[in-house]
Formats: structure tokens, sequence, C-alpha cells
């Protein structure tokens, strides 16, 4: 690859919350970026923000955590952007609830979206990466990896995220591809807003008692954590492998 000519990179989830502000960070970056979600019409307006700003991006509508989707998805980027050789999996979904309570379903579906979808969209790019000797895959993980009461699905998935992350930078490490994990505290997202409305508190009230738990006695923005992900998938970190940076404005115990 020439240096002139502009890397691809898959943000998965960004419609919207975190993936929205990691795709425009990234496209600032010079980046093409593929705005990946559920519902292809959703990422309109990242695409549109990208574009604007005098970047490149497409849409594609994919459920991350169906094989043939994932797939699908992927080469349709490398045919209409190029070949995808940087992947944040970022896509998520929350399905809170204390054990005794947790369905089934409850738990399937936060295995499926968080980790069976980075699994399939990691492989699905893999080979995309080995060609080009070079990638950068970023995990999103949580704060609630290290336990996190009503979410004994989310925090396993973001714990196996860890693990999944670490593996890959072991595997993958010799074609000059990368693998590390961001592990955001409380960010502000639509994700964060459904945790105060099921918990029965306003927003603002939420992010309020949030703060003053945090060090810096703020809660986070999605474009905190889209600046961490920038370093993870910039050319500079090639050396950078296999860990876990938590953007949670303080450590956490
Ligand atoms: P968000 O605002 O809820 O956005 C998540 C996006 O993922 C939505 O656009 C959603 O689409 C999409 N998505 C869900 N299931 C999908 C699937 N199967 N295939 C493709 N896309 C799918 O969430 P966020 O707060 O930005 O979180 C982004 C990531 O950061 C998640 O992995 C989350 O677990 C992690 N995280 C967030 C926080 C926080 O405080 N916000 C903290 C730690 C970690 P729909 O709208 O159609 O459902």
């Amino acid at each position: 690859m020439s240096s002139t000519e502009q890397r691809v990179a898959i943000v998965t989830g960004a419609a919207r919350g975190i993936g929205a502000a990691t795709a425009v960070r990234l496209a600032a970056e010079g980046r093409k970026v593929a705005v990946l979600d559920l519902d292809e019409a959703a990422c309109k307006e990242t695409v549109e923000q990208i574009t604007a700003a005098g970047g490149t991006a497409a849409a594609f509508g994919c459920d991350v955590s169906d094989s043939e989707q994932a797939t699908a998805a992927v080469e349709r980027v490398a045919a209409e952007l190029g070949a995808p050789t940087v992947l944040v999996n970022n896509a998520g979904v929350l399905r809170d609830n204390l054990l005794f309570k947790m369905s089934d379903a409850d738990w399937d579906t936060v295995m499926n979206v968080h980790l069976r979808g980075a699994f399939l969209m990691t492989r699905a790019c893999q080979s995309h990466m080995v060609d080009a000797k070079w990638g950068r895959v970023v995990n999103l993980s949580s704060s609630s990896a290290l336990g996190n009461r009503g979410q004994v699905n989310y925090a396993a998935a973001k714990a196996g995220m860890q693990g999944f992350t670490k593996t890959l930078a072991k595997e993958l490490g010799k074609f000059g591809i990368t693998a590390n994990s961001v592990a955001p505290g409380f960010i502000v997202t639509d994700m964060t807003a459904s945790t105060a409305e099921r918990v029965g508190m306003g927003f603002e009230d939420f992010q309020a008692a949030a703060a003053t738990q945090i060090p810096v006695q703020r809660v986070g923005r999605p474009a905190d954590v889209a600046n961490a992900i920038a370093f993870f998938t910039g050319d500079d970190a090639g050396f950078v492998s296999g860990q876990v940076m938590y953007v949670a404005g303080g450590p956490l115990n």
C-alpha cells in the first residue's frame, strides 16, 4: 500500500453513540469509513457528518451476530470502499437483570451481539488484513467486565472481549496486525440513558450522581472513547497489542 492510499475502517454499531463518534474521528484521521449498523438507513446521519467534513464514508446494514450477514457485509465493504484493514467491534446491547430474573434470551442476545458479533466480523476481516500485512482491531469492552450488579450477561461478554482481544494479538501479530481493547466507564449515550430509565432516574440526575464517583468528576462523552480508539488504530501504534485501556476518568478497583 502506498502512503497516500487511504486505509478502510469498519466501525460496527456506528449509527449513534460511541460508534458514530469513532467513525467521525477515524474519517478525520484519513480513513475511508464503513458505517455499519443493524439498519442501513440509520447510518445516514453519521455518513453525512463525515462527507460534509470532506471525508469518505458509506453505510452498511448488517446484524453482526448473523454469520452470513457479517461475511456479506465485509465483502460489500471490500468491493465498495476497499479492503478493510481497520475493524472496531463496537456494536452492543444491554439486557440487564438480576440473575434470578434473567431469561435465556437476555443471556443469548448479549453474548451473540458482543462476543459472537466480534468473532464473526474479525474472522471475516482477517484475510484482508493478512493480505495487506497490516491491520488494527479494537474491541469494545467495559468497566462492567470487572463485575456489575444486574449485568451477569454483559459483564461476562465484556470480560470475554478482553480474552478474545489478547488471543487475537497473539495469533495475528506476525501478520502486522494488532488487537486492543477499549473499556469505557460511564459514557453519555442512548445506552446509559436507557439504564437511567430502567432504574427510574432522570438522565441528568443519573449523570450527576455518576460524576461524583469518578475521579475527574465528570461523565464521559463518546469522543473520549473515540480518542482512545484513534490511538490504537493509528499507524504509530504498531508495537502496542493485546492491551486493555480503561477510559473511565480514573482507575477502577
Ligand atoms: P448505543 O448508543 O446503544 O449504540 C449501539 C449501536 O449498536 C446502536 O446503533 C445499535 O443499533 C447497534 N447494534 C446493536 N445490535 C447490533 C447488531 N446485532 N448488529 C449491528 N449493530 C448493532 O451504545 P453505546 O453506548 O454507543 O455503546 C457502544 C459500545 O460501547 C457497546 O459495545 C457498549 O457495550 C460499549 N460501552 C458503552 C458504555 C457507555 O457508558 N455508553 C460503557 C462501556 C462500554 P440499534 O439502535 O438498531 O439497536
